[in-house]
């Protein structure tokens, strides 16, 4: 079986049985972390995702050069993970837990012909999605997430500490939160300079909203002077921002921070306090 896991095809749950399918693998994940708090492996972030892995019958984890993110190899009653050991250690750690996925919704099913289906998984963008929600839930408990957020804060530089502690990416930590916060929206804005524009347009490379905002992908900040700003001094601020994205309208609070500069591109992580419109 072999995995691209991460949030890129995620979508709002459609099909009854995606979403009875989705049920069942979380109630899975909340299990299996409540077996790890009972035997005592897990009281604080990060989640021990080797112990989780060792619960459901995962026997080794190894990390190679392959070209895909992860592959979930059965061998006998047990399984071997294979990670892609170029990929940065949190986007290794969300892989484990989207493979730990694949083990935990063959199992409910049973070792029979239907349960084959679990781990073929290259075509089956349903059960991809299915598994980067399980993944999401291991690397990130709500019950733990809820203690942390309320213990640092709710700013965006509060968050980042939270984030740390979880040892995940920003953008599995901006899906969780939005589950938890419906009144803050992640927004990742990334800007590819590749024309040579001295002004280059900041477009939404993801975002995490909760229920009732939709903010499509690609769409461009207008050039905003706050995120260039952001930029160009390389620092945190907030402000006020005129936002025209989906279904978010209006002037809104808003804090910024930098997280990537590569060449030519440029990352800016936004918290909209959607809660407080102006
Ligand atoms: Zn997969």
């Amino acid at each position: 079986m072999r995995c691209s896991s991460g949030y890129a095809r995620m979508s709002p749950s459609s099909a009854p049985d995606e979403k009875a399918e989705l049920r069942r693998g979380l109630a899975e994940a909340d299990r299996l972390v409540d077996s790890a708090r009972s035997a005592g492996t897990y009281s604080s972030p990060p989640v021990p995702l080797e112990s989780l892995a060792a619960l459901v019958n995962i026997r080794k984890i190894v990390r190679l050069d392959i070209r895909e993110s992860g592959r979930l190899v059965p061998v006998g009653q047990s399984f071997v993970v294979e990670l892609n050991a170029s990929e940065h250690r949190y986007r290794q750690r969300f892989t484990l837990a989207h493979e730990i996925g694949h083990v935990l919704l063959s199992r409910s099913k049973g070792r029979n012909q239907v349960a084959e289906r679990y781990f073929r998984c290259s075509n089956d963008s349903q059960l991809e999605r299915a598994c980067d929600r399980i993944a999401g839930r291991l690397i990130l408990p709500p019950r733990e997430l809820r203690q942390e957020v309320e213990r640092h804060g709710h700013g965006l530089s509060d968050l980042v500490g939270v984030a740390r502690r979880f040892e995940v990416s920003w953008q599995a930590f901006g899906f969780a939160m939005s589950e938890l916060f419906d009144d803050r929206i992640l927004i990742c804005w990334r800007h590819s300079d590749l024309s040579g524009s001295k002004r280059p347009a900041y477009r939404v490379a993801w975002s995490a909203s909760g229920s009732g905002t939709f903010i499509p992908k690609g769409a461009a900040s207008g050039n905003d002077p706050l995120v260039e700003q952001c930029v160009s001094e390389w620092r945190s601020l907030k402000g006020e921002m005129t936002l025209r994205l989906g279904t978010l309208r209006g002037s809104y609070p808003v804090e910024l921070l930098p997280v990537g500069r590569a060449r030519r591109q440029s990352e800016v992580l936004m918290l909209v306090h959607s809660g407080r419109r102006n």
